[in-house]
Parts: structure tokens; C-alpha cells; sequence
């Protein structure tokens, strides 16, 4: 069973038109990032050093599941720091000469931003280390005898990398950054903000209620709340004038099958799946991917961090579970006692 996950309103991924860099909703300042308090605090403290000792920012790793704001904070770095940025991904970069050829184009001070950087080749990867630790690289011409070694210098810069596995990450590389943070999901008050905020940005009329609405519905991710505000005033449009309240909201995202709590028909389908097939779980991962005819990656890094959250899912050693709060959202009766879901419960905190 094909899954229309490309289009999926609530995909975390970005669509084609959200790519840009230029996009408005992105702040572009500290101040303006919404949320993530500890994240901005320990930056904001490294960032002023930097600039008080002329240095360059030691290097930052950011993790967390797709559409937290990664890249917006990348940006936000270097533009605290006034200086340039160059934007790329670890997939992107194929050959170890494609980075030393960025990295060698670098002015003093820049930043580096490789999104996926787990994905980076090993050749690619290697050429990172002196890089990241002497500011240096070391270039191989020619073959056998010909070969002939350069060794040549880099300005100083402040490697930015975006991970959504933290785990998959070789030691070598992960001890190289001096700042790790990681980003948390939103609340839905965070996210109401930054409805507000990106309504304001596109001119869209919205009553704190309406914000709220969508807020909640987004699975504590700014980048689908912007998405489902674009959708939601298509249908504020046609039905009410163009505002968006709680109502005009609420029947917009029914429409679109996205549930009170942001679930859409994909994380019913899996849901239901391990509750028909596997009786509640547990079940192991590529069983399951191989059920509902989905990619284990996405179920791992789209489905599962947010059905988590809600405390919908466990991890098991022995594998994937259902919780009973799931089981009432899916209106399905819960099979065990409330005892055994208690302990079960308590297991997992
Ligand atoms: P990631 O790199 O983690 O996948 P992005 O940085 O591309 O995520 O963020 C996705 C979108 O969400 C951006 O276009 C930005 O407008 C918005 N966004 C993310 N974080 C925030 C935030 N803290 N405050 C306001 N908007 C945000």
C-alpha cells in the first residue's frame, strides 16, 4: 500500500515551496525565534563571547526531528554573528573535492550549515576532521607515484550541523563540535505564537482562538503549523471572509483529516495496524514498516517522535507498543486491565 506521504499536509519535510531561503517566515533574530528557551540562552551566551574575543563560534551541532527550525537557527547564528552563511546538506556534497572547494571559499568568521550532516560520505567526513580541528585540509592530487600532497590552510570557521538522529553520528565527528543543543517539540502555545506571528508576516486575519486551533493540531512542529495556516486560509477564504477563528479553523483542518491532536490518516493506519495485527505490540520496526508498506526511516523519524510525545507509543527492547491512551483516541477498547496498563505506564516513564 502506497502511502501519499510526499503531500501529506503534516509531513515535517519540506515542500517545494518552502525551500527558499528567502523565506519571510523565517526570523531572522534571536529575539523573534519562538520557544526553545535553553537552546537560545546557552547560544545567545556563546554567540556575545564570540564576539567580545573576535573569535569564530566554536562549532554547533543542533539536533532534533525534521521541521523544528534547524536551519532557521543556523541562519539566525550567523546573522547575530554578522556574517555570511553557505547552506548545504550532507547528501549534496558527493565528493570529498566538492567540500574542500566550499570550505576553501569560506571568508573568516563564516558559517558552515550541512543539514543531514549523518549523511555525509566517509571520504567526505574524513576530509571534515582537520578541518574542524586545525582549519586545515589536506588535498591529494594525482595517483601512485604522482601523487603529490597539498596542505593547505583554512580561514576560521563555525561548522553548523543539523542532524534528526544524533545517534547516528561517528564519535570522531560528534566530539568535534564544542556546542551540542538539542531541539525540543513545541507547545501548542509556542506554536499558537508562531501562527500569530506568520499571519501577521502574510496578512492573514486570526483571533487568538483560531491560532490556537491550528497550534494544536501541528504536532508540535513550526513548520507544519505555518503549512496548515496557508491551508486553513483557503478555507477561511471561501467560507468566512477570509478570518480565521476557532470555527472557520476546526472545519478547515476536519476537511483536511487532521484529527484534534494532528493525527492524519497515515498515523491512524499505523496505529491501527498494531492494534488489529500485533494486538497493541510489541512489534519490531521493519515488521511493522513492512505492514502499513512504509519506509522505516520515516516511521522512525516522522511517525514515531510525535506519536511518542503524546504518549501513543513506546519503545520496548522488544519493540514498538501501543498505550491505552491511544486506544481510547482510537476509540478501540484497551484489552489489558487498568492495572497491568498502570505498571505498564510506569515502565516507560
Ligand atoms: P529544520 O531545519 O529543523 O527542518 P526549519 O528551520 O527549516 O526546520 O524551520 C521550518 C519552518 O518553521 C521555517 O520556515 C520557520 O519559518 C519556522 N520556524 C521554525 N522554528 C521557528 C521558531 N522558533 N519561531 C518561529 N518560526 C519558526
Amino acid at each position: 500500500m502506497e502511502t501519499d506521504f510526499e503531500n501529506r499536509i503534516i509531513s515535517p519535510d519540506e515542500l517545494p515551496d518552502e525551500l527558499d531561503s528567502d523565506n519571510p517566515l523565517r526570523p531572522s533574530k534571536l529575539e523573534d525565534y519562538i520557544g526553545q528557551e535553553k537552546v537560545k540562552q546557552n547560544l545567545s551566551v556563546f554567540i556575545e563571547a564570540a564576539k567580545i574575543r573576535k573569535e569564530s563560534l566554536d562549532h554547533v551541532l543542533l539536533y532534533g526531528p525534521p521541521g523544528l527550525g534547524k536551519t532557521t537557527l543556523s541562519m539566525i547564528i550567523a546573522n547575530e554573528l554578522g556574517v555570511n552563511i553557505k547552506i548545504t546538506s550532507g547528501p549534496a556534497i558527493e565528493k570529498p573535492g566538492d567540500l574542500a572547494a566550499m570550505l576553501t571559499n569560506l571568508n573568516p568568521g563564516d558559517v558552515l550549515f550541512i543539514d543531514e550532516i549523518h549523511r555525509l560520505s566517509r571520504s567526505v567526513e574524513e576530509i571534515l576532521y582537520p578541518a574542524m580541528e586545525d582549519f586545515s585540509i589536506d588535498i591529494v592530487t594525482g595517483k601512485g607515484q604522482m601523487a603529490t600532497s597539498y596542505h593547505l590552510p583554512l580561514p576560521k570557521f563555525t561548522l553548523v550541523g543539523a542532524t534528526t538522529r544524533a545517534g547516528q553520528l561517528t564519535a570522531p565527528l560528534r566530539d568535534r563540535f564544542g556546542v551540542i543543543l538539542r531541539l525540543e517539540m513545541y507547545t501548542p502555545e509556542q506554536l499558537s505564537k508562531i501562527v500569530m506571528r506568520s499571519a501577521k508576516i502574510l496578512g492573514i486575519p486570526i483571533d487568538t482562538d483560531g491560532a490556537l486551533e491550528i497550534a494544536s493540531r501541528s504536532r508540535g512542529t513550526p513548520r507544519i503549523a505555518n503549512r496548515m495556516l496557508k491551508r486553513v486560509r483557503d478555507f477561511a477564504q471561501v467560507m468566512n471572509d477570509g478570518k480565521i477563528d476557532y470555527q472557520s479553523a476546526k472545519t478547515a483542518l476536519d476537511r483536511l483529516e487532521v484529527d484534534e491532536l494532528g493525527l492524519d490518516s497515515n498515523d491512524r493506519r499505523l496505529l491501527e495496524a498494531m492494534i488489529n495485527f500485533y494486538n497493541g505490540g510489541p512489534v519490531g520496526l521493519e515488521t511493522l514498516a513492512a505492514a502499513i508498506g512504509e519506509e522505516a526511516v520515516t516511521i522512525e523519524d516522522v511517525y514515531e517522535p510525535y506519536l511518542m510525545q503524546i504518549g501513543f507509543l513506546s519503545r520496548t527492547p522488544r519493540g514498538r507498543c501501543v498505550t491505552k491512551s491511544a486506544y481510547l483516541h482510537m476509540g478501540i477498547k484497551f484489552p489489558g486491565t487498568e492495572n497491568e496498563q498502570i505498571t505498564f505506564e510506569n515502565k516507560n516513564k
